[in-house]
């Protein structure tokens, strides 16, 4: 009796893993796949992100959309384009359903990929910096620090110090008892009347002089190598200026924590910041990051390479440098709902416009004006 009910319980639980099992897999196949979109009215959706989005006059054009263009031609779409402000705007349509497509300026990022299906990339990115083209404060108490706490100066501080205490104590003790009672007999006051004087000595004055033979002796050596060390450090510190007056405040990313940085919302700037402790100024339209940047609200702007280097060469002008490396690559991609059926067609016609010359003659049309000013 016992054994039979055994078997009845091993038999519930053999029954019971084999729904856990029969569930789990079943889960597996079920893709979520999109509904196909109708080919006569492709809801494209994109964001003003120049040179890739331009709005003139309420029209869209850019390479990004004169690409889809292309595109919507080859697989014999028609499509109309949903604007929206921002980059988390355009996931959440996409991922909504409400848009069946989306280019911009999008970049390929592993946590997208979790979410969405991209196409084969469509253009090389990355991020960089961009300062105003005057990009020094001038002399301010931050450079001063700057200085003295890089490089070799924090060595060449401690051996001033190091010049001024060794002679200080060789002087008071040759001259306590000496003729000249410039230094008291005993340790102290004795030995700040003479670190009062190896400071004069380091910098090239002697108020009084030590009397005595060794007390002379000292102070001589004191002197002379005070005399090589002092235009030494002068002339690290007259470098370590000019440099900075040079390379101006910020460089490349470590320069940027404590500084106000701007980008995007929801970018993959703004995540890379985050990265670096730099906590930035999210703007939805990446013109207002310019405008705040000039305005000096920012010092920095972190964004897309591509889209920094157009808006150097064209309206910021003089006004604004891309500076630094590129902090990290990354690539566009066309952005679909995932399982999205228009995937396939996609990648293949952006193949045949990178076959057939078409994208070549986008690039050259959209990027001359970077690339000229790049030249230059
Ligand atoms: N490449 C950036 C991204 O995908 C662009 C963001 C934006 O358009 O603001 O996050």
């Amino acid at each position: 009796m016992l054994n039979h009910l055994r078997n009845l319980n091993f038999a519930a639980v053999l029954l019971g893993l084999m729904l856990v099992f029969s569930n789990s897999s079943s889960a597996q196949v079920v893709v979520t796949a999109p509904p196909a979109p109708d080919l006569n009215n492709l809801h494209v959706v994109t964001r003003v992100v120049p040179p890739f989005v331009v709005k003139d006059n309420a029209q869209f054009k850019g390479f990004s959309i004169e690409l889809w263009q292309a595109i919507a031609s080859q697989i014999k779409a028609t499509s109309n384009f949903v604007e929206k402000s921002n980059i988390k705007e355009i996931l959440a349509s996409v991922k909504s359903g409400e848009g069946d497509v989306a280019i911009a300026a999008i970049s390929i990022t592993a946590q997208r990929e979790q979410e969405f299906d991209f196409s084969q990339p469509m253009f090389d990115s990355g991020l960089q910096i961009m300062v105003r083209a005057d990009n020094n404060s001038g002399f301010s108490i931050w450079q001063v620090w700057n200085i003295l706490s890089s490089g070799a100066m924090p060595f060449l501080l401690g051996l001033l110090a190091a010049l001024i205490i060794i002679p200080a104590h060789l002087v008071w003790y040759a001259e306590r008892r000496g003729e000249s009672h410039f230094i008291s007999e005993r340790y102290f006051p004795g030995i700040w009347q003479a670190a009062w004087w190896s400071i004069g000595a380091a910098a090239g004055q002697q108020p009084d002089s030590p009397a005595s033979k060794w007390g002379r002796i000292m102070a001589a050596l004191a002197i002379l190598v005070s005399m090589v060390f002092m235009s030494y450090f002068q002339a690290t510190i007259t470098t370590a200026l000019t440099v900075q007056s040079l390379r101006g405040d910020i460089n490349g990313p470590e320069d940027l924590p404590g500084r106000k940085v701007g980008t995007t919302t929801g970018s993959t700037a703004a995540s890379y910041l985050k990265t670096l402790d730099v906590n930035p100024t999210e703007f939805s339209k990446i013109a207002e990051a310019f405008t705040a940047l000039q305005n000096k609200q920012l010092d920095a702007v972190v964004f897309d390479s591509p889209v920094l280097l157009f808006y150097a060469a064209t309206e910021g002008r003089n006004k604004v440098q891309v500076v630094g490396p590129m902090l990290r690559k990354e690539n566009y991609g066309i952005l679909f709902p995932r399982g999205s059926t228009l995937r396939k067609p996609v990648n293949e016609a952006l193949l045949t416009l990178r076959e057939n010359g078409t994208y070549e003659s986008l690039y050259n049309k959209w990027f001359s004006a970077t690339q000229s000013a790049n030249a230059n």
